[in-house]
């Protein structure tokens, strides 16, 4: 890959360079503006490998400028198929040296979750804004402190919730802001695959894993979206049907939503089962997605006969784009921190409702 930097300011970047000058990360070091921010992919595994590299590779405000490491057989294959400088690999432990780097505008952590405070919090240190995977972390204090560290740093934190940059998703979203059909009465919300691994983070505690983190979010995200607004309480139950691999965490859970508006939600997410599907009834209608959370393809129909069926190049490129573009612009970002911990809220209080068997206040 040929990376395209232009190293000029054009008469008409002047007016966007003003407010680059305004954000002293985005130079790091290098008093010039970008028409791309470089990104460094931290943790290589499947979503990095198979999804972000890729879409790097088709994005117009960013690209692969370098990557984070722990295993150097994947360093070498990555340089090589990516044209990647050496300078721009590092590893685990010289990963704070990046704060040196003025190639790299944003660190994207790609981890199994209980790592993502630490990388997110040494990023904001480094003086990068930071991309941060779903779930945004374990817990709602782990939340709180990565939005702390970047705030005291002056970078941005977004969390990658590609689905929000879908027109797709953002069409089920304006129905309920319009009240299209009127008031959300009932959403049913679904989202699970089915997961033949054994020893993976997904079923590790340690590591941040159980499906709610994972999936649920998705499940939990359809009921949020489509009502437009924040659960009061929320009923959960947690269950398995493989007690030999999820012996951790759970592999399935339902949980049920209230609304202060009155709407309701039932969601399930499961790693045993494939769904993906969401149903929202109003007073005088319905709209039904399905898939609701996929790469691609998201799709639905309404009451009144409209269709939902946006086409979309690629969910991720779009996403880092329109992230890219907001940094660049100084605007406002479509998941900020503050959106993921929005949903560890409630998976916090789903867990408790696991533990106590009751109903839990939010
Ligand atoms: P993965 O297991 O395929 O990759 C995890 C990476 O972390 C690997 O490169 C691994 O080497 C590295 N790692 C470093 N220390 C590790 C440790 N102690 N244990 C395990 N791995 C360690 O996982 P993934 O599917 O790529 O998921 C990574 C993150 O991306 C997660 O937060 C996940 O929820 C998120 N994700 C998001 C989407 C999406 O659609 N937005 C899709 C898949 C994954």
């Amino acid at each position: 890959m040929k990376m395209k930097r232009r190293d000029f300011l054009s008469k008409t970047a002047m007016a966007g360079a003003a407010t680059l000058l305004s954000s002293p990360a985005l130079f790091s070091g290098s008093f010039r503006p970008k028409d791309k921010l470089g990104i460094a992919l931290v943790g290589l595994g499947y979503y990095s490998t198979d999804l972000l590299a890729p879409a790097l590779q088709l994005t117009e405000k960013a690209y692969l400028a370098g990557i984070v490491t722990g295993t150097p057989s994947k360093a070498e294959t990555w340089k090589k198929k990516y044209n990647i400088p050496e300078k721009n690999i590092y590893n685990y432990q010289n990963f704070d040296q990046i704060a040196n780097n003025p190639d790299i505008d944003v660190v994207y952590v790609v981890l199994p979750p209980s790592m993502h405070r630490e990388y997110v919090v040494r990023a904001a240190k480094a003086g990068k804004h930071v991309f941060c995977e779903k779930p945004m972390a374990p817990s709602v204090a782990d939340c709180e402190a990565m939005i702390k560290a970047c705030n005291d740093n002056k970078v941005k934190l977004a969390i990658g919730y590609r689905c929000q940059h879908d027109p797709n998703i953002q069409a089920y979203m304006n129905v309920a802001k319009q009240q299209k059909f009127g008031k959300v009465k009932m959403v049913t919300s679904a989202a699970g695959y089915f997961d033949g691994r054994t020893n993976h983070w997904k079923q590790s505690k340690a590591l941040g894993g159980g499906v709610m983190g994972d999936m649920g979010v998705y499940a939990l995200q359809g009921a949020r979206l489509a009502t437009g607004e924040e659960p009061i309480s929320v009923f959960a139950q947690a269950s398995t049907t493989r007690p030999e691999i999820y012996k951790e965490v759970e592999e399935t859970m339902m949980f049920m939503l209230e609304f202060p508006s009155g709407a309701r939600a039932s969601c399930q997410t499961s790693f045993g089962i494939n769904m993906n599907y969401l149903q929202v009834n109003y007073e005088k209608g319905w709209l039904k997605m399905e898939p609701q959370s996929g790469y691609n393809g998201n799709k639905g129909s309404m009451s009144d006969g409209t269709i939902i069926n946006f086409a979309i190049k690629n969910q991720q490129a779009k996403q880092m784009d329109e992230d890219c573009a907001a940094l660049m612009a100084g605007t406002a970002l479509i998941a900020p921190g503050e959106e993921g911990l929005r949903d560890i809220r409630v998976v916090e209080a789903i867990y408790k409702s696991v533990k106590t068997g009751k109903v839990v206040k939010i």
